[in-house]
């Protein structure tokens, strides 16, 4: 990074020099260091989701490890109608898309 950064705090309109925060009142005043702790944020949720994802499989994934063979066959057949069902929307909405598109 070359030059200086002076960015006026907001909330108490102290200007600071190549700093994130206001050296008043602490505020978070730096674009750069804001965008990296929302991208931050945004990170974190995503793996939150793959981990519970992970941790909490659906009904069909459950069903597939069960350990009782008849409820593996219910959990295959579950399986294979979720993927059907979504097929036939993807197919479906490739439709309805063709017809808009005339
Ligand atoms: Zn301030």
């Amino acid at each position: 990074m070359s030059g200086k950064r002076i960015i006026k705090c907001p909330n108490c309109g102290v200007f600071n020099t190549n700093r994130d925060y206001c050296e008043n009142c602490n505020t978070l005043i730096s674009h750069q260091k804001k965008r990296e702790i929302k991208e931050a944020k945004i990170k974190q949720t995503r793996i939150e989701a793959a981990v519970y994802e992970l941790e909490n499989p659906n009904l069909a994934e459950r069903l597939k490890k069960h350990p009782f063979f008849l409820y593996r066959i219910i959990g295959w057949i579950l399986y294979s109608s979720i993927m059907i069902v979504s097929a036939i929307g993807a197919g479906l909405a490739w439709f309805i898309t063709m017809v808009a598109a005339g």
